[in-house]
């Protein structure tokens, strides 16, 4: 699935609504210190879920909402939209009814934030998914932080492992299976207990 636009309102510094359209080929972002290329990689992360404000240079995740500038009052809200193009039908199943998948991820101030795609509301969870299927996603190794070329050198081999496993898109299958593990986990809890009552009433 190709990512075609990604749309800002209210994201750190972007207080306008701004769109960004990513034509095939090679996009490059370049511009003076401090005008907003980082926030950009870091708006694309979040609406993919990243669930780490540190990662999104943030004390508190309230505080990827714009902050006010002088002469222009903070907001309450920030909107992140990114779009992708979905004709080789790649998207999980329920949601392979579109040429075209449009996820959004917004926040209220000290309300937490929530998810639709296609204008529907979704769980953190579908769009974990979605995007591991995908082979990308919050963590993705395409999406390169700096200083992260020196943690993928420095890192142990299992979690070198991982980042090979989040490329391949194998990502999804180990979400899967750790939601079975847990499924199966509650249903065992649950036959102990009607194990126990059966032998009550006994
Ligand atoms: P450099 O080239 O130095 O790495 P950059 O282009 O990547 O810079 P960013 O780090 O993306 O720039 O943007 C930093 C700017 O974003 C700063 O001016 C900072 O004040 C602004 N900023 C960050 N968070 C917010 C926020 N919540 N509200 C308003 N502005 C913000």
């Amino acid at each position: 699935m190709k990512i075609t636009r990604l749309r800002l309102l209210g994201f750190k510094s972007f207080v306008e609504p701004t769109e960004l359209v990513i034509e095939p080929g090679l996009t490059g972002v370049v511009g003076p210190n401090g005008c907003g290329k980082s926030n950009l990689l870091e708006a694309l992360r979040w609406v993919m879920g990243e669930t780490s404000h540190k990662s999104m240079r943030a004390a508190a995740m309230d505080d990827v909402i714009f902050a006010g500038t002088t002469g222009r009052p903070p907001r309450n809200s920030a909107e992140v939209t990114i779009f992708l193009d979905n004709s080789a039908r790649l998207a999980p199943a329920e949601f392979n009814n579109s040429d075209h998948l449009e996820i959004t991820r917004r926040i209220e101030r000290e309300a937490g934030s929530a998810y639709r795609i296609n204008g529907r509301e979704a769980r953190a969870r579908d769009i974990k998914i979605l995007f591991e299927d995908a082979a990308t996603g919050a963590r993705s190794p395409a999406l390169v932080r700096q200083g992260q070329i020196a943690e993928i050198v420095n890192a142990k081999p299992e979690q070198r492992r991982r980042i090979l496993e989040d490329a391949a898109g194998v990502a999804g299958l180990h979400s899967r299976r750790h939601e079975a593990e847990l499924r199966l986990k509650a249903a065992e809890a649950n036959l102990e207990r009607l194990t126990d009552v059966l032998g009550q009433l006994n």
